[in-house]
């Protein structure tokens, strides 16, 4: 596996979506905001409310404490009157004692501080006064004993008078007490009037008249008492409405009896004191509010029932309102006595607003502080719980660019640790099954060795080193397993298999562990042999190896032998690279084929164009059999004592459109490792016994007169191959018996057990088997008892050494006696020389084939030579 790089970020974009943090604090702040929005309207909302309460219960309370107070300061005078009127009726007192009814004045007057003068007078003349004047209690008198003017007497602390200090024109018939008592006969008020007091200046007044009558309810006088209104305006000023609250109280016409707002009910012009008029007030709230009653009732008079209103602003555009709105209480004052005022309550909303405001700020500031603080938890809150996230996305991502070797740590959050451990279970398993694909993908499933790329690579490191240590050599070795295809077909896959398992473990015991195999194909392998002194210690390996596999496998209970051939290359003898490496060492592996299976050959430079020939011919032959360029040529086969033709061996030729005619050796082992061989072997069979049936016709030759045609290993061990045969001899219509298919000893030896099967195949048939190239097999002769063999074809290597004068013999003698021991017939291949073929009748063998007779001829020459035999034999 590749180092883990240092994981590189990559440059994240702005992704239109919204974050998670966004996602998770927005709608948190807005739900707060929302709530604390909410709290904030409806705590205004409940304010309003409070504000119209409270102004309600304001503007009640003083409404009822200023009607106690004026209904206790106003009886006041009233009641003096009735008390007086009582006692006189009772005659408890004499109506003419002016002494003593001056002195109950004066008594009265002394309790009663907002009383002005009591006043006593009748109609015969005599008046008695009292009251505070000018500056302390004094009592005045008009009678007989003052001549019938007004005398004003100082008093000591009993009433008794003490001196007369004035004496004045003073006539009580002209005052409004005594005219409306006279006047109306009743109990009444009179109208307020206003009065310069010695001491205390300008007072306004009224006075509660009472007309006297007799015993005979004649009218015999009548009693008047002053209140001094200015009491009510100082009890105004003291009353606690509001900080702003206002009060006044008016007479219906609008002159002003008592004003909170104002410093006195009445103005100075030109030094002369005037009664105020309430449009007059120089308080602009008494002023407003007047305003506003007089334009909502067109006049004071108007008024009859208790009100209480609201002024807003835009209700009196002409003078702004201070505040935005203004609680207003009408309430008429009336009394038995002709009574009829209005109390004016007015108090501004700014009043309660004040607190109201207060109350706002301190809600607005919880509010934002709640805001505020919700906002911070979020934020803590949305931070721990998106770090992990944010932590597994960027483990993520380095996952992608192979990092995996960050696990992401636990979380406080019970789910995210979760979230946080199952992202590193699945990165553990992600690697796991990276490991195991980098596994696979460099090894072979089936052997477990490296695989041709893992090979390569491992080939590349080699070349590498060696360009920094020139000193340092290394050597391929090529291998094949010969006939494995075989193997592979005749006994199954599974067990071609454990076959090249098997291979696998003698091939690591025959080289060090830093060597590396690998299985390059099918049944191919490398092996790259690390750091090796020289050519001959590779050979020395491969000799090894083959030695070693050539011993028997067994397999599921079969025992197989196969041969395994070698290319080798060394370092120093080959090219610079992987390519060329592979491609010499497969070349060597080739030469080695060639000469022989079972052989190692080492690469040198001559073997490239070998190669190339090779390669072109490979080509060429996998379109040969379509373009029908192959021809067999048939060699007859003699008999040695008659000297009659005992029958053909078809041979097959390749008529190269380039190359000319091209033998056997130089493209049948071609055919067999390209698989050709079972198409071209079906093909040279079905010619051979056409051929073969042709003649017979033609020639009416005999039936011991054979045809023998050679067949691969690989052909014999196919599957299909007697019902292969069996067609052709079908389509044909050959006498079975007249075929003899020539099977090489090697073959035989190396599949025995299929071999055995065929062969009883092939006698059911009728067919004859022949041993091709007896005696190169080097093995024991114990399987020609076993085997149904009809032919041995001693090898021509036999046969050559053959001598004059009987040398070498031996082993040609020895093979004839077995044959003949055997009932097998001998036929001796490549007799080229009578000498040869002296000795072969010697030894009494009795066939022979080789160019001394005749060598492989056409078809149309054979049947030439045929035509000039059946013309000699018929004369
Ligand atoms: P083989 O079966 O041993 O065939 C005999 C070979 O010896 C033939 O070579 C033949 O031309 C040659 N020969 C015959 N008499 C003499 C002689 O006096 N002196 C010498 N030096 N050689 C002689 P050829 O035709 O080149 O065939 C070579 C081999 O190719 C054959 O050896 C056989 O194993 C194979 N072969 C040929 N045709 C076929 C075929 O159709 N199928 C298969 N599977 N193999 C074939
Ligand atoms: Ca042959
Ligand atoms: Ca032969």
């Amino acid at each position: 596996m590749s180092p883990v790089s240092a994981p590189r970020q990559p440059p994240r974009r702005r992704s239109r979506h919204l974050s998670l943090r966004l996602t998770l604090i927005v709608p948190f702040i807005i739900q707060i905001a929302v709530a604390v929005s909410l709290i904030g309207y409806l705590s205004f909302k409940n304010t309003q409310h409070t504000v119209n309460n409270l102004s309600a219960q304001i503007l009640d309370r003083t409404d009822r404490l200023v009607a106690q107070h004026l209904d206790c300061f106003l009886s006041t005078a009233q009641g003096i009157n009735q008390e007086i009127t009582n006692v006189l009726e009772m005659q408890l007192l004499d109506r003419d004692d002016l002494t003593t009814i001056g002195r109950l004045l004066w008594q009265q007057a002394k309790i009663h501080p907002e009383v002005g003068y009591l006043n006593y007078g009748l109609v015969t003349g005599e008046y008695v006064g009292a009251g505070h004047y000018p500056n302390a209690l004094s009592i005045s008198e008009t009678s007989a004993r003052t001549q019938w003017k007004n005398v004003d007497y100082s008093t000591d602390a009993q009433g008794q008078r003490t001196q007369m200090f004035r004496v004045s024109d003073y006539n009580y018939r002209e005052e409004a007490w005594y005219e409306n008592a006279i006047r109306l006969q009743r109990a009444v008020w009179t109208p307020v009037y206003l009065w310069d007091d010695p001491t205390s200046g300008q007072e306004i007044s009224l006075a509660a008249a009472s007309p006297l009558y007799n015993a005979n309810r004649e009218l015999v006088g009548a009693i008047g008492v002053d209140l001094k209104l200015t009491r009510i305006q100082q009890y105004l000023q003291t009353l606690d409405i509001s900080p702003s609250g206002k009060i006044f109280i008016v007479e219906r016409d609008g002159t002003m009896i008592a004003s909170s707002g104002d410093q006195m009910p009445f103005v100075e012009i030109n030094g002369q004191a005037q009664r105020l008029n309430v449009e007059q007030s120089r308080d602009p709230a008494v002023q407003q509010t007047a305003q506003f009653l007089q334009q909502k009732f067109g006049s004071f008079a108007a008024i009859q029932q208790p009100q209480t209103l609201q002024i807003h602003r835009h209700d009196i555009p002409f003078a702004g309102l201070q505040t935005d709105r203004q609680f207003v209480h009408v309430m008429p004052q009336r009394d038995r006595f002709g009574l009829d005022w209005l109390v004016v309550i007015t108090v501004p909303e700014s009043d309660f607003m004040e607190q109201v405001h207060e109350n706002a700020r301190l809600t607005l500031i919880l509010c934002l502080g709640t805001l505020a603080l919700t906002i911070a938890i979020g934020t803590i809150t949305a931070r721990h719980l998106t770090q992990p996230i944010l932590r597994t996305i960027h483990a993520a991502d380095a996952l992608s660019q192979n990092n995996w070797q960050q696990p992401i740590p636990d979380s406080p959050t019970r789910e995210l640790t979760q979230l946080s451990r199952a992202f590193n279970r699945m990165a553990t398993q992600i690697r796991q099954s990276f490991e195991q694909l980098a596994f696979i993908a460099h090894h072979d499933a089936l052997t477990g060795l490296l695989n041709r790329r893992a090979f390569e690579q491992e080939l590349g490191a080699a070349i590498a080193k060696r360009q920094y240590h020139p000193s340092y050599q290394f050597a391929v070795l090529f291998l094949d397993l010969d006939y494995f295809k075989l193997v592979n077909d005749s006994y199954g896959h599974l067990v071609g298999d454990q076959l090249l398992i098997a291979v696998r473990r003698r091939l690591q015991s025959c080289v060090r562990e830093t060597d590396a195999i690998a299985r390059f194909g099918g049944d191919e392998f490398t092996i790259l042999l690390d750091g090796i002194a020289s050519p001959d210690a590779a050979t020395e390996i491969a000799q090894r190896i083959i030695h070693t596999l050539q011993a028997c496998f067994s397999i599921e209970g079969r025992e197989i032998f196969i041969n395994t051939s070698v290319g080798i290359v060394f370092s120093s003898l080959t090219g610079d690279n992987t390519t060329e490496i592979l491609r010499d060492a497969d070349t060597a592996l080739y030469q080695a084929k060639a000469s022989g299976k079972g052989n190692y050959v080492v690469f040198n430079c001559t073997m490239h164009t070998q190669t190339v020939e090779r390669l072109q011919l490979e080509t060429d032959l996998r379109r040969a059999l379509d373009r029908q360029e192959f021809i067999v040529y048939y060699q007859p086969i003699f008999d040695i004592i008659t000297g009659q033709m005992t029958g053909f061996e078809a041979l097959v030729r390749w008529q190269h459109p380039q190359r000319g005619l091209i033998t056997p050796d130089k493209f049948i082992p071609l055919a067999e490792e390209t698989g050709l061989i079972a198409a071209l072997g079906e093909w040279v069979m079905q010619q051979a016994c056409q051929q073969m049936r042709l003649w017979q016709e033609e020639f009416q030759l005999e039936l011991s007169l054979t045809m023998s045609v050679n067949i691969s290993t690989q052909q014999i061990l196919h599957a299909n191959f007697v019902s292969q045969l069996q067609q052709v001899l079908q389509e044909t219509q050959l006498n079975p018996q007249v075929l003899k298919l020539e099977i090489t000893e090697s073959s035989v030896l190396s599949h025995e057990d299929m071999t055995r099967i065929r062969f009883e195949q092939l006698k059911n048939l009728g067919v004859q088997v022949s041993i091709d190239d007896f005696g190169t097999g080097y093995s024991s002769l114990s399987y020609l008892h076993r085997l149904p063999v009809h032919t041995l074809k001693i090898d021509r290597s036999f046969v050559n050494r053959l001598g004059a004068h009987g040398e070498n013999s031996e082993i040609v003698e020895a093979i004839v006696m077995l044959a003949h021991r055997l009932g097998i017939e001998v036929v001796a291949e490549g007799v080229e020389t009578t000498e040869q073929m002296e000795q072969l009748r010697v030894i009494r063998c009795t066939q022979a084939q080789g160019y001394l007779f005749s060598p492989p001829r056409s078809a149309s020459d054979i049947t030439t030579q045929l035509i000039a035999q059946k013309s000699a034999r018929t004369p």
